[in-house]
């Protein structure tokens, strides 16, 4: 057997993969069957494959390359760290310098008196230690029973037990037993699905209220906090209404609730600004990071908590962490992404350059026959498919049918755009050009434009009752 590298023939690779590798959401015999698309390597916003495909990466990997690919600062900061000290932990009185600089750096950036950071290895991990964390924030200020935590229908925080517990994604808890008692889940804030004939804002309010509908139903004395992403991604980047965010603070502010912000997707430049929160107006308590934090390089995330709650729990052993909290390799290379971010001026960039410029493109997607709302923030926008636009009707078939097909002929025409359900997403590296996004949008077109000539085919335009 010769050794398994980007040499071997793609079908050699995919048979290998098949017989060894489980792929996380996948059904994985079908996948056997039909083959993966197999990656070998990126530079700047393109993908390359197996095939000898350049594939425009419109996703930034997970909505985490932020900075885009092949930075060598990043491999020499890795491989200098590494051979300085590989791994430590920070347990047992312990600690060590990337993790120090990191936790001060992320201070100054966040927003307000976030000045704490409890690290993690990912964004499921960090909003593991969140629940726990608020939990016993409360029982340390004796209050045990306010334990609810309250969450959003189509939500996503993560994949383990607490997080994929936080998360509203049905599927999700469909399996294995989820969710953890003391979640509960409110409807989120998506008008263009479930807005019915309310007019956004008033349907922005109305959302909003229902937290409050929540917490006086549960009693205040039971809800610890509230978590939500400033803009939801993975659920279809869903762009509130205006109205929504002013109300949630002020509900969170009267009941004296703990507000999380999940900004694992916003966080580190996506939306405009460093965090989302800063976008749509919110004060934190907590905000969980990952993916932006170290665009992706290198698996960490971690939890940014604000001085009262800060300590209140330092007041006590929190008798939680893990292995790979603060990684030092880890910790380095997010300081080196930090350091480009700034420098570069990443964040004025969406703001001012890549952020308009996907925002033309984007919204020039309208005119087509397939499109509905089209929707953005910085540099996370999705559109509705429907084949009705102005009842904003869902298509007469399983949802997600029409989104898969567009998605897969976006992939045939070399643009990593996802689906979730149907609508289309795209998170593409923040450091793209005005050139790369029309390019972008050229290929969201052509698949658009194939997809709607396949359910033109196959009688498959028709809007559900
Ligand atoms: N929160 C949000 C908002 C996310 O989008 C994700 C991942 N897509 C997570 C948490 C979980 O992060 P991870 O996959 O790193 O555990």
């Amino acid at each position: 057997m010769p050794a398994i590298t980007n040499h071997l023939p793609t079908a050699e690779l995919q048979a290998l993969d098949a017989a060894h590798h489980m792929h996380p959401f996948t059904a994985n015999t079908e996948l056997a069957e039909t083959g993966t698309k197999v990656i070998t390597r990126a530079d700047g916003v393109y993908l390359h494959d197996s095939d000898g495909n350049k594939i425009l990466d419109g996703m930034a990997g997970l909505w985490c390359v932020n900075i885009g690919y092949g930075r060598n600062e990043l491999a020499d900061a890795a491989a200098r760290q590494m051979r300085e000290l590989p791994y430590y932990n920070t347990f047992f009185k312990t600690t060590h310098v990337p993790a120090i600089a990191l936790a001060k750096k992320i201070a100054e950036l966040a927003p307000g008196d976030l000045n704490h950071v409890f690290f993690a290895g990912s964004g499921s991990e960090a909003n593991d230690t969140n629940i726990r964390m608020v939990r016993h924030y409360w029982a340390l200020k004796g209050k045990p029973n306010k334990s609810i935590i309250i969450s959003r229908k189509n939500a996503y925080h993560g994949s383990s037990v607490g997080s994929g517990s936080l998360g509203g994604m049905a599927p999700m808890h469909a399996q294995g037993g989820l969710p953890i008692p003391d979640i509960l889940h409110i409807n989120q804030p998506n008008w263009w699905a479930e807005g019915g004939g309310m007019d956004r804002d008033a349907f922005g309010l109305a959302r909003a209220q229902e937290l409050e509908e929540a917490i006086l139903e549960h009693g205040e004395d039971r809800i610890a906090a509230f978590i939500a992403e400033p803009i939801q991604g993975a659920g279809g980047v869903i762009v509130p209404p205006d109205t929504y965010w002013p109300e949630i603070q002020r509900i969170c502010d009267k009941y004296e609730i703990l507000l999380i912000a999940d900004e694992v997707i916003c966080g580190f430049g996506r939306t405009g600004n460093w965090f989302g929160t800063q976008t749509v107006g919110i004060k934190p308590h907590i905000m969980t990071i990952a993916k932006g934090l170290s665009s992706g390089y290198q698996p960490i995330g971690g939890s940014v908590v604000c001085d009262e709650v800060a300590e209140v729990i330092g007041s006590d052993e929190f008798n939680h962490g893990y292995t790979y909290s603060g990684h030092p390799v880890a910790s380095a290379v997010a300081l080196e992404n930090l350091r480009i971010l700034e420098e570069e001026d990443v964040v004025g960039h969406v703001q001012n350059v890549a952020g308009p410029a996907l925002a033309e493109t984007w919204h020039g997607l309208s005119d087509h026959p397939l499109v509905g709302e089209t929707t953005l923030v910085g540099m996370m926008a999705s559109l509705a498919l429907t084949p009705h636009k102005e009842s904003r009707a869902k298509f007469a078939m399983d949802a997600g049918t029409a989104g898969f097909m567009c998605r897969e002929r976006s992939f045939a025409n070399n643009l990593i755009m996802r689906h979730v359900y149907d609508r289309m997403v795209v998170s593409p590296p923040l450091v793209m050009t005005p050139e790369d996004i029309t390019e972008l949008g050229k290929r969201a077109r052509t698949a658009l434009d194939e997809c709607y000539a396949q359910l033109k085919e196959h009688d498959m335009l028709k809007p559900a009752d």
